[in-house]
């Protein structure tokens, strides 16, 4: 059996995505700035997306823009921001995705900003109180970047309560999404965030798409020059069947969501069943164990301190199993997860993380789970 549970990586392309897709790498290959009928045909494939997505996101056309990953669209939201609006100051959290920190790093390093950090406890959860604090403490608007869901650990953060907070300070709020657009729904007429993000291949659709939504009002400085693409701000040929086969992917995703979501939340409950049942001392990183404070597509799994653990994802792998490690800090050569370090992780027990989507079965966690308690059983545990 061969088995793919790092879904939070990448997800295989959906064959209804793929079919959208085709004309578009066969036939219609006009540019879509050209104003001839071949580019005019191309120029409606995008628009026809854009209005897609919006519709999704309950947002307007005019809000969605196309980048050519989730990456590209983080990191256009914070630069994009403190360059154009001139914001002095931002807050984030040390659990972020690097697509944000260490853009927001860089930004401090060159003297852009002043940058401060969320605190949280040592299951990840965000002190929203604190983030209160730190926003009354500054005199002058703020860039708060917190994300919906951690890619690493799964914890869910409370956006809604963190956009409320941040519109109190007038603070510009920017989410990473990218873990949980197109696996939960999202509105933007409630949630009080600027910007969200979405990445195509974390949900079906191909890779070197995704899209940023931009609250209109506010028209951001462009970080690639050159042409008038996306209205002015993102220059370059657009990625056509990528942004085809984004719109389609999302509108699948929307569409089958709750049923997905019962489907993947049934594999994530079995695997922590199974795993406490077959492996001594396994314990589960952030609240990646409880259903209603964490994505249901990712279980972080700590298994106690053995020699195995150094081989855990090599020998997976030679089982055909494919999942993503993670480890805590063991010497200053190895600088391990900085989720993992954050949350102050026993570097000796080892992390897995496996993430489920909807091609997955209920066979493919039972066998999972028996290779790994196979190595367990194999491999005294450490003292
Ligand atoms: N943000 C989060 C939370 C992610 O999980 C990822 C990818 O794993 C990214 C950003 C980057 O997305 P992309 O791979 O589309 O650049």
């Amino acid at each position: 059996m061969t088995v793919y549970f790092d879904n939070a990586a990448t997800t295989p392309l959906d064959p209804e995505v793929l079919d959208a897709m085709l004309p578009f790498l066969q036939n219609h290959f006009g540019n879509p700035s050209s104003i001839h009928g071949h580019g005019r045909q191309v120029r409606a494939a995008i628009e026809n997306a854009r209005k897609t997505i919006a519709h999704l996101i309950n947002a307007a056309p005019s809000e969605v823009v196309f980048t050519s990953c989730g990456t590209e669209a983080d990191n256009y939201a914070a630069v994009g921001s403190i360059r154009t609006l001139g914001l002095k100051y931002a807050i984030t959290s040390p659990l972020e995705h690097h697509a944000v920190l260490h853009t927001l790093q860089a930004l401090e390093k060159a003297g852009d900003i002043q940058l401060s950090y969320v605190r949280h406890d040592e299951q990840g959860r965000l002190d929203l109180a604190h983030l209160d604090a730190l926003l009354a403490g500054h005199v002058g608007r703020s860039f708060v970047s917190l994300m919906h869901a951690n890619n690493e650990i799964g914890n869910l953060n409370d956006i809604n309560s963190i956009g409320n907070i941040c519109a109190q300070h007038n603070a510009v709020f920017h989410t990473d999404t990218v873990q949980t657009m197109g696996h939960y729904p999202h509105d933007v007429q409630q949630l009080k965030a600027n910007f969200l993000v979405g990445s195509a291949h974390k949900f079906h659709g191909p890779k070197g798409a995704g899209f940023l939504y931009r609250r209109s009002g506010q028209q951001l400085d462009s970080l690639i020059n050159g042409g008038s693409q996306e209205r002015n701000q993102r220059a370059g040929t657009e990625n056509v069947y990528g942004i085809v086969g984004l719109a389609k992917a999302l509108e699948i995703s929307y569409r089958d969501m709750s049923a997905h979501h019962q489907h993947i939340q049934g594999l994530k409950d079995r695997f922590i069943q199974k795993l406490r049942a077959e492996i001594e001392g396994v314990e589960f990183n952030g609240t990646s164990a409880e259903a209603d404070k964490s994505l249901y597509t990712v279980l972080s799994v700590s298994l106690p301190a053995s020699d195995i653990n150094e081989m855990l994802l090599f020998n997976l792998d030679i089982s055909r199993v494919s999942v993503s490690g993670g480890s805590a800090c063991t010497s200053g050569a190895n600088a391990g997860s900085h989720v993992l370090n954050a949350l102050d992780c026993d570097p000796s027990r080892g992390t897995i993380r496996f993430s489920m989507s909807k091609y997955n079965t209920a066979e493919e966690v039972d066998y999972a789970v028996a290779q790994l308690a196979k190595m367990y059983q194999k491999t005294p545990l450490k003292a």
